[in-house]
């Protein structure tokens, strides 16, 4: 609507001010109707291609806007930009302010099961600055061999993606542990 990021100081207050318009008017509905209407921020993953797939037949590739395979769902700081995981939980704690019927917000981080003191350092910050985070880091297990890093997913020739152990080659769900979701809800 502006043509910048909410990240950009020039457009943040706008987009503060939209987030507070749709908190508005949910609480003029309540008030009205004695219903608890209520901003929900959702990731909801699996939908942002569709959504995507949907806006490019309707509108056609605009570059910046549909021209990607995946939409960023509610007040996110776009994956493509340059923000360290801080700053991004502080800066997106003040829209999940405004979205008290649920939101989450994501730091995407390398493999961290070596850096333990990194992930509780994380950990406290999302503790200490936002409502409810996560980050998204890999803690896989396999049970027949005992590899406990990253657990793989691969083509099994056939087009469909499968879990794979690349160490022992085990490809049995019911034997592997994969973990790649750490929250960080106090
Ligand atoms: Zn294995």
């Amino acid at each position: 609507m502006t043509g910048k990021s909410h990240t950009d100081p020039a457009a943040k207050e706008f987009a503060l001010s939209v987030m507070q318009y749709m908190n508005d008017k949910c609480a003029a509905w309540k008030a009205a109707e004695d219903i608890d209407y209520s901003l929900y921020g959702t990731p909801i993953e699996s939908t942002t291609y569709k959504f995507a797939k949907c806006l490019q037949n309707r509108f056609g590739v605009i570059p910046g806007i549909t021209d990607k395979g995946y939409i960023t769902n509610s007040y996110h700081v776009h994956v493509s930009e340059p923000i360290n995981a801080f700053t991004k939980l502080k800066f997106e704690a003040e829209f999940q302010r405004l979205s008290p019927g649920g939101a989450i917000s994501y730091i995407e981080v390398a493999n961290l099961s070596d850096n333990i003191p990194a992930v509780l350092t994380v950990m406290r910050y999302i503790y200490d600055n936002i409502m409810y985070a996560e980050l998204n880091t890999k803690s896989d297990y396999c049970q027949v061999c005992g590899w406990d890093k990253e657990i793989e997913i691969v083509d099994d020739g056939r087009g469909k993606l499968i879990w794979k152990c690349p160490n022992c080659g085990n490809t049995d769900k019911s034997k592997m542990n994969i973990a790649r979701r750490t929250c960080g809800r106090p």
